[in-house]
């Protein structure tokens, strides 16, 4: 049978780029929520507000390979006071599910024109992104536990990939020979009192991935996208089994788009060198401070200015700068938050 998914995002500026970033953004989402098949979609009529003239949303539609539908752009009724600049969609698909079913997708702004649907679509899941020290795990941890919920920790998948790297003497400056390797990678994670083991090829390597090398080989793996495509599809599963909080670099703004509580942890460069090396201390770990501080800039900057989802604040996220706070102050300025959503 036919059902319709409706969709509606606001934009930040008038621009073709922006404009069709955010189509892809609102289409990604109707078709990862609903989990469908472009080849299944029949048609889509996109409108956009009378102040967005620059460009038609349908080719971003063709972009995400959407070729076959009908796709029909047309502009939005003016009515005062409405909401501006912001791109609608009808989708309509062919699908075994009931239209009952549907997920219907309203993001950034447009999400005050459906505060049902938006509250209802959320997903049972805390999102928790920062850059390397800034607190993320030891603060997932403890909410995870508050809350009941297991913790996942994706840094630790990135760093097995590069821990398999490196001791199959794998080039980790090499793409093509990490991509060749990867249908040899088998990366099980296994949650014990809601906590994550992670077991690579059969061996547990959850205190292994914790050495700087690791570290490093992690943040050069993942660069790469077919890396983060077979991740990313581990990730997603995980939070549809479970109620999760998850800790990362893309998180928010690529894993778990729909989670309902998102948060974005910074700290200063100095003190999240510290709290690495105390970390590394309290494991008997050997290191250096200056090597640690270098370590983190390094990893900041490939993780920031990576092509591929790369670590920046979801438009939804709450910021929270832990410099000079406790580990309780940032637990309870988070568990403030959720209990607020
Ligand atoms: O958080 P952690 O330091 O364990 O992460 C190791 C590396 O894995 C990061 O520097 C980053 O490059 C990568 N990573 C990522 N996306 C995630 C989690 C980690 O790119 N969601």
């Amino acid at each position: 049978m036919n059902c319709c998914i409706r969709g509606a995002v606001t934009v930040e500026e008038n621009s073709k780029e922006c404009i069709w970033e955010n189509t892809k953004l609102m289409l990604n989402q109707i078709i990862n929520e609903n989990n469908i098949n472009t080849d299944d979609i029949i048609s889509i009529i996109f409108t956009c507000t009378r102040d967005l003239d620059t460009a038609y949303p349908a080719v971003a539609a063709r972009e995400l390979g959407i070729v076959d539908a009908s796709l029909m752009c047309v502009q939005e009724l003016y009515v005062k006071g409405s909401l501006e600049m912001c791109v609608r969609a009808s989708v309509t698909v062919e699908t075994e599910k009931k239209q009952k079913d549907m997920k219907h997708i309203y993001l950034k702004g447009a999400q005050k024109l459906r505060p049902d649907i938006v509250k209802k679509s959320k997903t049972e899941a805390v999102a928790i992104d920062g850059p390397a020290g800034s607190g993320k795990s030891t603060v997932a941890k403890l909410i995870a536990k508050e809350l009941g919920y297991i913790y996942a920790d994706t840094g630790a998948m990135y760093r097995a990939v590069g821990l398999y790297c490196i001791k199959n003497g794998i080039d980790i400056e090499n793409d093509t020979e990490i991509i060749k390797a990867l249908p040899l990678i088998n990366i099980d994670l296994e949650f014990v009192n809601g906590l994550q083991k992670i077991i690579l090829n059969g061996s547990d390597v959850t205190d292994e991935i914790r050495t700087q090398p690791a570290a490093r080989a992690a943040s050069k793996v993942a660069a790469i996208s077919e890396v983060r495509v077979m991740l990313v599809d581990m990730q997603k599963k995980i939070a549809e089994k479970n109620k999760v909080v998850m800790d990362g670099r893309d998180i928010g703004t690529n894993v778990l788009t729909n989670a309902r509580v998102k948060i974005y942890l910074d700290a200063a460069v100095e003190e999240r060198a510290k709290r690495r090396c105390n970390e590394l201390k309290e494991k008997g770990i050997a290191f250096d401070y200056d090597n640690v501080i270098e370590e983190i800039v390094k990893r900041d900057e490939n993780d920031k200015n990576r092509k591929v989802n790369p670590l920046k604040i979801a438009d939804d996220a709450e910021v929270i700068d832990t410099t000079g706070m406790t580990i309780e102050q940032v637990k309870n300025k988070i568990m403030d938050i959720i209990r607020s959503k």
